[in-house]
């Protein structure tokens, strides 16, 4: 019995060196989370996904690849590949799910090339499936995967998570009718369908029972082959991983170097992905807006501003990134004078120790998403907090913020508001800091990213071993 993991990405990455070929293994949190559970429940582990490297490179070099899982790569011909990630899933499925309708661009070569990748990725799961296997599928891009899975193997176990929030249903309706059904009919396929939040949840099931008419109880619905559940598995992160890299010694360094050069200031940090839904731009004039309201902090803060690029090929985030960059220099202009830069700024991703120096130099972290499923920087901001320190603000519109209850809420939007949390996070008591940290912090302890897959991976095997109806 294995678990098979199926996600867009592989987390593996494969580099040709000077006289070899380099196959490392990502140490992302899903990666590391799956394996964990897969370790204790003695089960093996096989990844499938879309490869973004080379087939020959693979088939001369796996057996170098020593790992404590399989590798299954799935590879799709150029085109198809750019109209299945690109165009539908990210130009379509991306912008409508984060509430963006005006952003979609639907196209018909699109939508069928969504189908076909996820038939060649269910073929490739099919192939390799064993009864007793629990199959796992992530996000957006394999809505249709589950369908197709059950009426090769009507008993399997499948369970899929999606890592971006569900629309309500007048958002999800704009979509094309048969794009609707395709994707509801393709994730009911699934005995436990899992959220990030209960509103989600609630959103998908309202979704399901107008579009599909299929009633349920208690979020269960019985259909003739299996029955589905929906719930609420917010996501998380390696709670003791952040917390204990804060003494780690390379961190400690970079940490002193950054408090050194800013030694008489305070530091506002934040760091995304180049993303519209990140609220990158409300963030940058909200901190204007704050600027202009306490003209006291004047070359007494800095804004730290990480971007990580991301998804350069599609026009819209492009067009975000200029849209950025000219805000940045806006202001910077207007309000920097030669001792002082308001925003300092990267469009560049950090190493881990790095990152850690940020959140841990920073006296506030400003996380201002229009729309986020979860947002795991949030958390590993708190998580890295050993010494008790800074201040979060945080957007409501993230679904980190149903659960770190002890942030400081904003509105995106709402300038003012950001203006008025931000002084009030920077000037806050540091026994105020440490209470609302600390609460936090016990939170994420519990609620990890280890708990978060055993929850999810457990109540897939339960929900399929109570189901008399399975055939
Ligand atoms: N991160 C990264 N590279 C960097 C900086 C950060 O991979 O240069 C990580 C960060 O630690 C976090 C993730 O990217 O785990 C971002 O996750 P989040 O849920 O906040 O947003 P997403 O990018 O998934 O929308």
């Amino acid at each position: 019995m294995k678990i098979i993991t199926v996600s867009y990405r592989l987390p593996v990455s494969i580099k040709r060196q000077k006289d070899n070929v380099k196959i490392t293994q990502s140490a992302g949190g899903l990666a590391t989370a799956v394996l964990s559970y897969s370790e204790k429940s003695q089960k093996n582990l096989t990844w499938v996904g879309v490869a973004d490297f080379d087939q020959q490179l693979w088939e001369e070099n796996k057996n170098n690849y020593d790992s404590n899982f399989d590798i299954e790569p799935v590879y799709l011909e150029r085109r198809l590949n750019r109209n299945f990630y690109n165009v539908f899933s990210n130009s379509v499925l991306w912008s409508l799910f984060h509430y963006f309708p005006s952003f979609i661009e639907y196209t018909h070569d699109g939508f069928e090339a969504y189908k076909a990748a996820n038939e060649i990725v269910a073929d490739k799961v099919n192939s390799i499936y064993e009864p007793g296997d629990i199959v796992w599928i992530h996000d957006y891009h394999f809505m249709g995967l589950a369908k197709i899975i059950r009426e090769k193997h009507p008993q399997a176990k499948i369970g899929f998570f999606l890592h971006i929030p569900f629309p309500n249903f007048e958002i999800f309706r704009v979509l094309p009718n048969k794009v609707r059904r395709y994707l509801m009919e393709g994730v009911m396929g699934s005995n436990l369908i899992g959220f990030h939040t209960w509103e989600n949840a609630i959103h998908f099931t309202e979704c399901i029972e107008k579009m599909l008419g299929f009633p349920h109880k208690n979020f269960l619905f019985s259909q003739d082959t299996h029955r589905t559940k929906v719930g609420s598995f917010p996501i998380s992160i390696d709670f003791d991983k952040f917390h204990n890299a804060y003494d780690n010694p390379n961190v400690v360094k970079l940490r002193n170097e950054i408090k050194d050069l800013y030694k008489d200031k305070k530091i506002i940090f934040s760091v995304d992905r180049l993303d519209y839904t990140k609220g990158i731009t409300n963030r940058l004039n909200a901190y204007e807006t704050f600027l202009n309201t306490y003209p006291e902090w004047r070359e007494k803060v800095v804004f730290l501003l990480v971007i990580v690029p991301s998804r350069e090929e599609i026009t819209k985030y492009g067009e975000r990134k200029k849209m950025i960059e000219l805000t940045i220099a806006r202001i910077n202009g207007k309000l920097g004078n030669y001792k002082w830069t308001p925003v300092v700024y990267q469009y560049q991703s950090v190493d881990f120790d790095r990152l850690i120096a940020l959140y841990t130099s920073a006296d506030a972290a400003l996380i201002s998403p229009v729309r986020d499923g979860m947002n795991l920087v949030a958390k590993e901001y708190v998580a890295s907090r050993k010494d008790l320190r800074g201040a979060l603000v945080l957007s409501v519109m993230a679904g980190a913020a149903k659960e770190l209850q002890e942030s400081l809420t904003i509105n995106p939007h709402d300038f003012e508001q950001i203006a008025l949390k931000l002084n009030y996070g920077l000037t806050m008591s540091e026994e105020e800091q440490a209470r609302r940290l600390e609460h936090m912090q016990r939170y994420l302890k519990k609620h990890d990213v280890f708990r978060w897959a055993s929850d999810f991976l457990n109540e897939t095997e339960e929900i399929h071993n109570k189901d008399t109806k399975a055939v």
